[in-house]
């Protein structure tokens, strides 16, 4: 039996965290073996935030990608690429914004939320046609399943109900995608909120041990736990709840009685997050050593994605008569 298709992509604004790793990628990389899966870099997405900072697109393009590998994705087992590589995404995206209705995409709610968030006095049509991308990309391989967080699912509907429409007025060319909803527990950042790299709170997958070290030594903890012995409590503590996230958090009791000082906690996280991150610095390292490597790697995946969009598209022209 042919294994079912799985798509997922991440924009390259910024260096990947560990949010990032226990969100997404580790689970992509489980489902390498289970799916026939292709991964990309989502660079066109990126110009809806980075538009007048392409360079850092460039940038973060090979750093994501890197990531991407040091975090266990096997070229062997999957496709990994770079959506700007494969041109049929924009082609599929220009036909499908002519079947999608304005007002469907006004009322994404993430699309309201970017608006305000980027004080934008206009909004690109580029910014308002990121969900019909985003279905591009998803049809153009006729995904099975597409892991998403809880925040994209109202993106997910609305590239099922693009793709129907598409269907209605051509024939069924796409089936139905499903989500497959990734569950974990927010990975905070060291000052207690969630992390990201726009809180500037962020553990990097590029991270080197000492910087390790030295970011969760200035980690949030309980302010009134001064001393060993003072009572604390784990409850809005930073380093408790990424321990949490890890299943590492056997220091309730113990923080609550004044049996452990945060910085015996804090070496503890920094031991651990060392010991988890090791394995992928490793891969990180040797990646960076040889980047040609990367770009093998990339083309590689790019020619395979490219071999399937190009059997898309040619079904898609000829329904369309082009
Ligand atoms: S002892 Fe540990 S769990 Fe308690 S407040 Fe300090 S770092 Fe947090």
């Amino acid at each position: 039996m042919s294994k079912g298709r799985l798509l997922s992509g991440m924009q390259p604004t910024g260096l990947l965290h560990l949010g990032n790793l226990e969100g997404a990628l580790a689970n992509w990389v489980k489902l390498q073996d289970e799916y026939e899966a292709f991964y990309f870099v989502a660079d066109w997405h990126a110009l809806t935030t980075m538009l007048d900072r392409t360079e850092l697109i460039a940038k973060y393009r090979r750093e994501v990608a890197t990531d991407f590998l040091a975090a266990g994705l096997d070229p062997e087992k999957c496709a990994i690429f770079v959506q700007s590589d494969v041109k049929e995404h924009a082609e599929l995206h220009l036909l499908l914004s002519m079947s999608t209705p304005v007002g469907w995409l006004e009322r994404v709610p993430t699309f309201k939320e970017k608006k305000e968030q980027l004080h934008l006095e206009t909004v690109s049509y580029g910014l308002m046609g990121y969900p019909v991308l985003m279905t591009a990309d998803i049809l153009m391989y006729k995904a099975d399943v597409v892991p998403v967080g809880q925040d994209q699912l109202p993106h997910l509907e609305l590239s099922r109900e693009i793709g129907r429409r598409f269907n209605n007025i051509y024939g069924e060319i796409f089936p139905d995608c499903k989500g497959m909803l990734t569950k974990y527990a927010a990975m905070p950042g060291l000052d207690g909120r969630k992390m990201s790299k726009s809180y500037g709170n962020a553990i990097y997958l590029c991270d080197s041990p000492e910087e390790t070290i030295e970011k969760v030594r200035t980690m949030f903890t309980d302010p009134l736990k001064i001393r060993k012995d003072d009572p604390g409590h784990p409850g809005g503590c930073a380093v408790y709840a990424m321990m949490d996230v890890y299943g590492q958090a056997d220091m309730h009791d113990d923080c609550e009685a004044g049996k452990i000082g945060c910085m015996q906690c804090k070496k503890r996280l920094a031991n651990f997050l060392n010991g988890r991150l090791a394995p992928i610095r490793e891969r990180r390292n040797e990646l960076v050593q040889h980047p040609e490597r990367l770009d093998e790697i990339l083309a590689a995946g790019a020619e395979k994605a490219r071999k399937v969009a190009k059997v898309t598209m040619e079904e898609v022209r000829e329904a369309m008569h082009f």
